[in-house]
C-alpha cells in the first residue's frame, strides 16, 4: 500500500477517532486508549500498545501511521527559547516555538503555511501563503515538542501552556485548528485548561463567534491600532472587518463564556502607534470589556520598514493604560537571538500567492471558510 493512503491518527480528536474505529468495526472506546498512547505517552509503534486486541494492531499497522511534522532543524536562544522548523511537505516547512519562563512553558504553534493576511509589520506575511495544515500538523508539533523536551506524565509536564500565535491565522483554518485544540484540552491528551490554550486572530469577525459556539479557548486579537485608518494599513483583514464590528464580536464572546477576558495585543511601532493619544484612544475602545493588553515591542527584521518604539514611549503608553484600571503587560521579547520572537517565524514556504494578489482572496476565503 502507498504512504499516501494511510490514515494519519493524528488527524483525529476524541469524537473524529471514535468515528474512524465505528466505521471500521472497532468499539468507540478504542479512541481514548489510542490517544492516551500517542499524546500522553508518546507511542507511535502500534505493536507496544499492549491493551489493543492483536487483530486491531494488525488493522492499524496496515492502514494507520501516526506521523507528525518532521524536526529538520532546532536551535536554541540564549534566553532558552527553542525554535524548531519542521518539514511539513517536499517544499514546505513551518516553525514552532518554545518559551520557558519559570514554571510556565509555552509552546507558540503555527496553523498555516505562511500567511494569507498582510500585516504590515509581519515577516511571516513577506512569506506568502501557501496552505492550511492539516489537523495531523498542528497536532504533530507539540507532540514533537513534547517528545523533544523530554514530557513524559513520570518526568512532568513542560509545555504549560499552548498559544496558536505562530505562522498563519488560525481562524481561517477553523476545522483543523478545532479539533487540535480539542486534543490539547483532552485529558487523556495534552489536558491543558481553556485558559492555557489561546488562539489569537487579526480579526477574523465569523470565525470568533465561531469558536465560541464550538471550541471557546482564550482568546487573543491583534489590534495593534485604534482607528481603522491605521488599522487598514497595518492589518488589512480590518477592511472587511473594521473595529466597531471586531469589538462587537469581542463582547458576544465574553457573553457567552462569562468568565472569559480577552488579551489585546498591540505591536508598539515608533511613531506610528504609540502616542499618548492612542494609549486614551485604545482605554476608550476597550471600555465595558474585560480585557487585559499585551503591548509587543515591535521585532524587526529586513525591510521591515518600521522602527521599535523606545523604551520610554512604552512605559509611558503602559502606564496610563494601567491607571485606567486594564491590566497591561509588555511582552517581553524572548528568542530575538535566533528570530523566534512574534513576527520573525518565516519557515520555507512555497508560495502561491504573492503580496498584493492575496488581499481581494483573503477576504473571499475568510467569508467561504466561516460559513
Ligand atoms: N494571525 C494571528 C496569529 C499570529 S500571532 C494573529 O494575527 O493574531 C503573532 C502576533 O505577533 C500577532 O499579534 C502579530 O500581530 C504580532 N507580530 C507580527 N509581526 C510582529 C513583529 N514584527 N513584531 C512584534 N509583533 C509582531
Amino acid at each position: 500500500m502507498s504512504q499516501t493512503a494511510l490514515t494519519n491518527l493524528l488527524d483525529f480528536d476524541v469524537a473524529g477517532l471514535t468515528g474512524y474505529f465505528e466505521s471500521i468495526g472497532e468499539r468507540g472506546f478504542r479512541a481514548t486508549q489510542i490517544i492516551k498512547w500517542v499524546h500522553q505517552l508518546g507511542i507511535v509503534d502500534f505493536d507496544a500498545m499492549t491493551n489493543l486486541s492483536r487483530a486491531l494492531r494488525e488493522h492499524l499497522k496496515e492502514h494507520c501511521e501516526i506521523r507528525p511534522p518532521a524536526i529538520i532543524a532546532e536551535q536554541l536562544s540564549n534566553d532558552g527559547t527553542r525554535k524548531w522548523l519542521m518539514r511539513v511537505d517536499n517544499g514546505n516547512s513551518i516553525e514552532t516555538v518554545f518559551i520557558p519562563e519559570g514554571e510556565r512553558g509555552t509552546l507558540c504553534v503555527s496553523s498555516q503555511v505562511g500567511c494569507p493576511l498582510d500585516c504590515a509589520f509581519c515577516a511571516t506575511a513577506r512569506q506568502g501563503f501557501s496552505r492550511n495544515l492539516t489537523t495531523a500538523e498542528i497536532i504533530g508539533q507539540v507532540w514533537q515538542a513534547a517528545r523533544a523536551l523530554g514530557q513524559t506524565p513520570k518526568l512532568g509536564r513542560h509545555i504549560t501552556n499552548v498559544v496558536m500565535m505562530g505562522m498563519g491565522e488560525p481562524l481561517l483554518n477553523f476545522d483543523a485548528v478545532v479539533p487540535a485544540m480539542r486534543l490539547m484540552l483532552d485529558d487523556n491528551a495534552y489536558n491543558l485548561s481553556r485558559k492555557r490554550v489561546t488562539l489569537s486572530t487579526a480579526g477574523v469577525v465569523p470565525g470568533i463567534d465561531k469558536l465560541a459556539a464550538h471550541c471557546p479557548v482564550s482568546l487573543a486579537i491583534s489590534l495593534h491600532a485604534t482607528n481603522d485608518e491605521l488599522r487598514d494599513k497595518l492589518v488589512p483583514i480590518n477592511r472587511s472587518f473594521p473595529l466597531v464590528e471586531l469589538l462587537a464580536a469581542c463582547k458576544r464572546y465574553v457573553a457567552n463564556n462569562p468568565h472569559a477576558e480577552i488579551t489585546f495585543e498591540y505591536v508598539m511601532l515608533k511613531d506610528v502607534n504609540d502616542s499618548v493619544g492612542e494609549a486614551r484612544a485604545l482605554i476608550r475602545l476597550l471600555q465595558g470589556l474585560p480585557a487585559k493588553v499585551n503591548l509587543i515591542p515591535f521585532n524587526p527584521f529586513a525591510g521591515a520598514g518600521f522602527e521599535r518604539s523606545s523604551d520610554e514611549a512604552i512605559n509611558v503608553f503602559r502606564d496610563r493604560l494601567s491607571r485606567s484600571g486594564i491590566v497591561t503587560v509588555t511582552r517581553k521579547t524572548r528568542g530575538d537571538d535566533i528570530a523566534a520572537a512574534c513576527g520573525q517565524l518565516v519557515g520555507e514556504v512555497q508560495a502561491r500567492a504573492r503580496r498584493h494578489q492575496r488581499q481581494t482572496a483573503t477576504t473571499a476565503a475568510a467569508t467561504e471558510e466561516i460559513s
